[in-house]
């Protein structure tokens, strides 16, 4: 997708200068970069506008906004014996050999590989993976610059996947030439030649949203400028206060975006304000361990909040096993004795269940549920009681839920995120608090106010988001960390095993469930469709069935993201209940499902994986009494891929795990952009922690003065914040 292929010209736009003048037919100023590109005197076919179009460049604006994602510098070529492993350089040269070649196993991989040698006679191998079609537009004896970076094959300097420019045509060499993502059959040159035909002629009607007092203060350039220069930038300074420039747009929009919904949430109506009665004090007392240091801290956070009328809007975050459950029971009990309604919505049915039961387990002592739901507690003046509701709470018992809920008969509610949809109505609800919905969006926010006034609204995820993503994508959340584990915890060994030892991971599950534990096998992420998953998943399933495992046949169960929520609950409740002894899944099974007897977990497939991702699925075992182990296997893993593995076995910190997968795959890898509502950011790094802090203060500031953005000299601010929240909302559904 990100090679710059340079294909043979099609219908690109050098051929002949258009007849007629198109600008004429574009509206004047600003208002043309609103036209579409197919207006705007490219002579393209239609073929390739369909192209411009599927890469998201609709309008002549859209196309000044698609930046290069890098730059090739062909002015600081280095000779080839000089390469160093391990940098991005640039050589030029003669390509004296270029074939197709087959790789990987069984030969299915096509690709091209090629040599090129430079003045000196030096040379260095290229392999472009998977890309066959480059063997057919690049020729022996032809001139080329190749720029990338330079691995190790066979302990000699290499290049693999390298960007490509061929020499002596004239055009685009001896400057920064921007490199733009892809899509099949746009050629590099085609887009490059696009784009800057639209920069050349457009670039200057850029209205600057920014204040010139805020880009003072912050010593950005102008909007045209930057634009021009993360095009085609004169020096590699230009690129980087051009990229500064822009991110500083992107990030400024979100906490616009994100400011202002905390804002609306917290003067949206008045919540109760929680007087503490020592209550959540007295049901730790009864607990048989002390909260950590860190379940204290946010407790603390959780109870001045809700102690207040202004509605808490709070992030409660920490690693699998960090007490989350006992820290957000207490508040909810605190909300109790002060008179109101608490609600805990799980995402599955299952998880609403186990969540039914645990509460119950630590209220009552027991796990089935109490007669009517009814609890006496000694610091409690009268019974307190407890519903469960879910899709498949039956006709008689829902009604009786929902009138518990709508007469203030049910103090607590326990279920799935339906909830807050249909016809449930709370008689006051005080506190609500939601556990792993990373999605819990504006809509449901405002559904919920709909259902129970303002309550405290307590957001729980057990994915360690770094404080800078926290920021941004949670920015409308206070932010509260459990960053430490109960003491006393069996630590999950995790091991990675090569291809030649993938038998005693299978060796050592058979044993674990002869002595009666439990095992989970991921299945590994395929490119492509649910569809393909679901396949690769029940291939595994058969593999194990009918080869590792034919004597425990029905003992082995399978989940993947195809079949019904119905289906899925009913495997996992037989999962749960041990009658199948593994489990084998696809990543669905990663939210917090808690089955303390399994004990092993293999992952296929695992260098496919986020190291933040391994470490959720390792946190499905390790919940009980026994030793567990995680192993991690790998077919045919790179030395970096090794390096990752390595790296998740050895640490034990969900956090620190995050942030290496962060750097090194980037946010939306790591969290899966769908899944957070993550804003796919051009420019922006989430990591870049000065930038978000200085775009935070100034979104603050200026919604200080205009909350609604209505003042004149705002008005650009607020179309970029909504040019970025409709981006955003767009990849949340
Ligand atoms: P999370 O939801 O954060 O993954 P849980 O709330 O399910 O974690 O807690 C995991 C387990 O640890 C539960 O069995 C809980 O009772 C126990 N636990 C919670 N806090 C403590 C503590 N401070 N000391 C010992 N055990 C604890
Ligand atoms: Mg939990």
């Amino acid at each position: 997708e990100a090679a710059a292929g340079e294909l043979p010209p099609d219908d690109g736009p050098r051929r002949s200068a258009p007849k007629r003048e198109a600008r004429q037919l574009l509206p004047e100023g600003a208002a043309a970069l609103d036209a579409s590109i197919r207006a705007a005197g490219l002579r393209l076919g239609p073929s390739t506008f369909d192209r411009l179009e599927k890469l998201g460049i609709k309008t002549v604006g859209d196309a000044l906004r698609t930046f290069p994602y890098r730059h090739l510098d062909f002015t600081r070529s280095v000779p080839v014996a000089q390469l160093r492993v391990g940098q991005p350089q640039t050589v030029r040269g003669t390509l004296d050999r270029v074939q197709e070649v087959r790789m990987g196993r069984g030969g299915r991989m096509r690709s091209t590989e090629a040599v090129l040698s430079d003045e000196t006679g030096a040379r260095v191998q290229i392999v472009w993976f998977n890309q066959p079609f480059i063997a057919r537009q690049l020729k022996p004896g032809m001139e080329v610059a190749v720029s990338g970076n330079v691995s190790a094959f066979r302990g000699r300097p290499s290049f693999n996947n390298p960007d490509y420019e061929r020499l002596g045509e004239g055009q685009h060499t001896g400057r920064l030439i921007p490199v733009y993502h892809l899509t099949e059959g746009l050629p590099q040159r085609t887009l490059r030649t696009a784009i800057a035909t639209l920069v050349e002629r457009f670039a200057d009607r850029l209205e600057d949203p920014l204040p010139p007092s805020m880009r003072a203060r912050h010593q950005l350039p102008d909007l045209v400028e930057a634009t021009r220069h993360i095009h085609y930038p004169d020096s590699a300074e230009q690129v980087d206060a051009a990229r500064r420039r822009l991110a500083f747009d992107e990030l400024l929009a979100i906490q616009l975006g994100v400011v202002a919904r905390k804002r609306s949430w917290q003067s949206g109506g008045d919540a109760p304000a929680i007087e503490q009665r020592g209550t959540a004090e007295a049901f730790l007392a009864t607990l048989p361990y002390a909260l950590t240091g860190a379940q204290r801290r946010a407790l603390d956070d959780i109870l001045g909040d809700i102690g207040r009328p202004m509605p808490m809007a709070r992030l409660l975050e920490g690693d699998v096993g960090s007490g989350k459950t006992v820290v957000a029971l207490a508040a909810m009990l605190s909300a109790v004795a002060a008179g109101y309604q608490a609600t805990l919505m799980a995402p599955t049915e299952v998880l609403a269940e186990q969540h039914f039961r645990t509460i119950c387990l630590l209220l009552s002592g027991e796990a089935a549920p109490p007669l009517n739901g009814l609890v006496t507690l000694p610091f409690l003046p009268r019974p307190l009681r407890i519903v469960v509701l879910t899709g498949s709470t039956r006709s008689k018992e829902r009604r009786d839920a929902l009138d518990a809920i709508a007469f203030g008969g049910a103090d607590i509610v326990v279920g799935t995120h339906a909830l807050i949809q249909g016809g449930v109505e709370f008689q006051n609800l005080g506190l609500s608090v939601v556990d792993e919905q990373h999605r819990f969006g504006v809509m449901q926010r405002s559904a919920l106010r709909e259902k129970g006034g303002s309550p405290h609204l307590l957001v729980m995820t057990a994915t360690p988001i770094p404080r800078s993503l926290a920021l941004t994508v949670y920015g409308d959340l206070d932010l509260s960390v459990i960053d430490e584990l109960p003491p006393g915890r069996t630590p999950i060994e995790t091991h990675w095993l090569p291809p030649e030892r993938r038998r005693d991971a299978f060796e050592h599950m058979r044993h674990e469930i002869e002595a009666g534990r439990q095992a989970f096998v991921i299945c590994p992420l395929v490119e492509g469709s649910d569809a393909v998953l679901s396949r690769a998943a029940t291939e595994e399933y058969d593999r194990l069935r009918l080869e590792q495992f034919p004597d425990l046949d029905d003992r082995i169960a399978l989940l993947h993201g195809r079949m019904p929520a119905r289906e899925k609950d009913a495997v996992m409740q037989r999962f749960a209940a041990n009658e199948a002894a593994i489990l084998v899944s696809t990543a669905v099974v990663e939210v917090g499902i808690d089955v303390p007897n399994a004990t092993i977990m293999v992952i296929e497939g695992a260098d496919r994986f986020g190291l933040a991702q391994l470490h959720q699925f390792r946190g499905r075992v390790g919940r009980g009494r026994h030793p567990s182990t995680c192993y991690l296997l790998a077919d045919d893993p790179t030395p970096e891929a090794e390096e990752r593995l390595s790296l998740v076995a050895r640490t034990r910190d969900g956090f620190a795990l995050a942030q290496a997968d962060l750097e090194l795959r980037g946010p939306g890898d790591t969290f899966g952009t769908r899944q957070s509502g993550l804003p796919s950011l051009h420019v922006a790094s989430l990591l870049d922690a000065q930038l978000i802090d200085a775009t935070r203060r100034e979104a603050e500031q200026v919604l200080d003065s205009d909350p609604r953005l209505e003042a004149p000299e705002h008005q650009g601010l607020r179309r970029l914040a909504a040019r970025v929240a409709e981006n955003v909302v767009a990849e949340v559904h």
